[in-house]
């Protein structure tokens, strides 16, 4: 067999979880919370499941989690799309990416990948035959930054997609209102769609908002914004996420998930509706994780490591280069196996491995799990 994918190997999460369990060290690599969900939730697919709700539902999703949806971004971000035309259920926000990336992407049509970027976009760019254009972003004290003016000179006719990400992993930044104008005045007059990854769209600090392509009619016009249950309600292992586009697009994006998950399991999109219904969790959520980001920050402002800003996500990038001159992957081993902490290597977000000297630390973990890693890494 001739591979499809022949660069792609087993994702570095699954390795870093790997080598975490096997060297018995906390898990601060992959991005998930080690602590539970809320019971309510969990009640209420039960309650879903109990009540028969258990055969196929609808192929674009259950109306109420659909129709919960729309108002949550009409409420927060002030757009209103249409639940039935514009608004489908996935598989997570994995299927979202690659189905928006499989039914507009063309063979040999360009797509712009901001790098360090998230590790499912560049082979779903591969399977629909499209070719990567990588803008790396900048960094420095200040943090990560992404160049418009290099955005903006990678576009040439061919280009017909271009995926952001915010708030940003692995980075831990957001993009700002003048990041979206740049990106504005780049769309205008041409035919790039957006993809929009906003999984972490409720987990912003420092009372900054979460700037979403929902809130610029003229941006939410051509984009695909995808959101993640997973992350918003801490059950990553539920795998259901959404999309959001209009009806135009949404009918394309249809066609390929149709026939590539057909629907998401009944019971947690019914569970997830009637949660949805109060707004308390997510309104709650950066305050829940601006004090176990401030708690790590503080924990580290001790040791050698050189901390880069955190303003979203739940992901700390720190600089090590007081500690060790290892490239990023080999020490992100080092530590996990040697002194018991998993981090993961940035350089695994870049097509061509970069060597910046950081490694990001996911801080959704309870803070028992922050307080013995910080007493690990502290010690170096
Ligand atoms: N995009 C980004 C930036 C992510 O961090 C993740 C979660 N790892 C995903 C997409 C995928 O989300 P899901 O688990 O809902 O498929
Ligand atoms: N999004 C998670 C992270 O960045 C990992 C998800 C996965 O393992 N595919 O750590």
């Amino acid at each position: 067999l001739t591979s499809r994918l022949p660069k792609v190997g087993t994702t570095v999460f699954t390795r870093m979880s790997q080598l975490a369990a096997e060297s018995g060290a906390v898990n601060l690599g992959q991005g998930f919370p080690d602590f539970a969900c809320e019971p309510a939730l969990v009640d209420l697919v039960t309650e879903a499941m109990r009540g028969g709700h258990n055969q196929y539902p609808m192929m674009t999703g259950v109306p109420a989690l659909r129709a919960a949806i729309v108002a949550k971004i009409a409420a927060i971000y002030g757009h209103q799309y249409d639940a039935n035309t514009e608004i489908t259920v996935t598989a997570g926000a994995t299927e979202a990416l690659t189905t928006a990336i499989l039914c507009c992407v063309h063979p040999c049509d360009e797509v712009i990948v901001i790098e360090p970027a998230y590790d499912s976009y560049l082979p779903a760019i591969a399977l629909a035959g499209g070719v990567p254009v990588l803008v790396q972003m900048t960094v420095d004290a200040d943090g990560y930054r992404v160049p418009w003016d290099q955005v903006a000179a990678a576009v040439t006719p061919r280009t017909r997609l271009i995926i952001v990400n915010t708030p940003h992993n692995p980075t831990g930044s957001v993009l700002r209102a003048a990041d979206l104008q740049a990106l504005a005045d780049i769309v205008r007059g041409t035919n790039m769609l957006i993809l929009s990854d906003e999984v972490y769209e409720h987990m912003v600090y420092d009372g900054q908002r979460h700037e979403s392509m929902c809130r610029y009619p003229e941006l939410a016009a051509r984009s695909f914004v995808v959101s993640s249950f997973g992350k918003t309600y801490h059950v990553t292992g539920w795998k259901v996420g959404y999309v959001a586009a209009p009806a135009a697009l949404s009918a394309e994006f249809r066609k390929v998930h149709q026939y590539n998950v057909f629907s998401v399991n009944t019971p947690m999109q019914h569970g997830l509706a009637g949660y949805m219904a109060d707004p308390a969790p997510y309104q709650q959520l950066p305050a829940f994780y601006q004090r176990k980001r401030d708690l790590f920050r503080d924990g580290l402002r001790g040791s050698r490591f050189e901390l880069l800003p955190a303003d979203g996500t739940y992901f700390q990038c720190v600089r090590y280069e007081r500690i060790s001159s290892l490239p990023e992957a080999l020490f992100a081993e080092w530590l996990t196996s040697e002194v018991k902490v998993a981090a993961i290597p940035v350089s695994a977000f870049y097509q061509r491995s970069q060597e910046s000297g950081i490694v990001r630390f996911c801080f959704a973990k309870k803070e028992e799990t922050l307080a013995l890693a910080l007493q690990r890494l502290t010690s170096l």
